[in-house]
């Protein structure tokens, strides 16, 4: 596997990610690693993050799980994770405008993921 690099913001080096400083110009780079983490997450389900105004809520978490336990491992889901990427950064953008909508779609994603947290247990 090849050594994961991250290419620093100040000298556009690579350097090593899971160091705090940059390797080359010795500037603080954890920051913009905490950006990209969260950006990483925030990829996980656009729609519901755009609904709950962040990546953090708990039903996020039930929701990647399904993603990650469920979906991942037969063929339409698959095709259906894929599908959804393509088409949800427009309505997630749209969504995240219009506060009666973010609040329509959290109710609408509570009632689904107290579905999904059934079919688990
Ligand atoms: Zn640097």
């Amino acid at each position: 596997m090849a050594e994961e690099r991250f290419r620093c913001p100040y000298c556009g080096k690579l350097t090593r990610p899971y160091e705090r400083y940059c390797d080359f110009c010795e500037h603080d780079i954890s920051k913009f690693k905490d950006k990209l983490e969260k950006e990483e997450r925030e990829k996980a389900c656009f729609i519901a993050t755009a609904a709950y105004g962040t990546p953090f809520a708990k039903e996020i978490d039930v929701l990647r799980d399904w993603r990650d336990n469920t979906l991942s491992k037969n063929f339409f889901g698959v095709l259906f994770v894929k599908f959804y990427y393509k088409i949800s950064p427009p309505i997630a953008r749209f969504i995240s405008k219009r506060r009666i909508l973010r609040k329509l779609v959290r109710i609408v994603l509570k009632s689904f993921v107290m579905v999904l947290r059934k079919s688990y247990k």
